[in-house]
């Protein structure tokens, strides 16, 4: 935990969020300036800086991740597919410092990359 960290003071519950989930290991909410009609981010409770900050031994909670956002789309509207975006450092285009997936889509077809 961080005490600035905005993530996990939304974890924390001292920033209200849009909650779609919450387990022993993760929070997921709803993105406060979406960029698709779905988007919501999956982070760990533990406070990470970035995916380049995790350690191999965090390999199972990374793709527990990924996996629980897979899990959770269909029921947000995202039964047709989305998409699944992490970035990491300032070149990577991070804003919050708390590692978080981003999961997106629904609406018209999302742009090619
Ligand atoms: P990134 O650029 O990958 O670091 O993404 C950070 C994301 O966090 C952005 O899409 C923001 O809109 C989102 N965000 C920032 N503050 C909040 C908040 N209080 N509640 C929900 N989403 C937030
Ligand atoms: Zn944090």
């Amino acid at each position: 935990m961080s005490d600035s960290c905005i993530f996990c003071k939304i974890v924390r519950g001292e920033i209200p969020s849009k909650t779609v989930h919450e387990d022993d290991d993760f929070f997921v909410f709803h993105d406060i300036r979406p960029i698709a009609p779905v988007h919501f981010l999956v982070i760990p409770k533990r406070h990470v800086e970035s995916l380049a900050h995790f350690e191999a031994s965090d390999s199972d909670l990374i793709g527990r991740m990924l996996l629980l956002g897979a899990r959770l789309a269909p029921a947000q509207g995202l039964s047709g597919g989305f998409r699944t975006m992490i970035n990491t450092g300032k070149g990577g285009g991070q804003e919050v410092f708390h590692v978080h997936a981003h999961i997106f889509g629904g609406g018209d077809a999302l742009p090619k990359t």
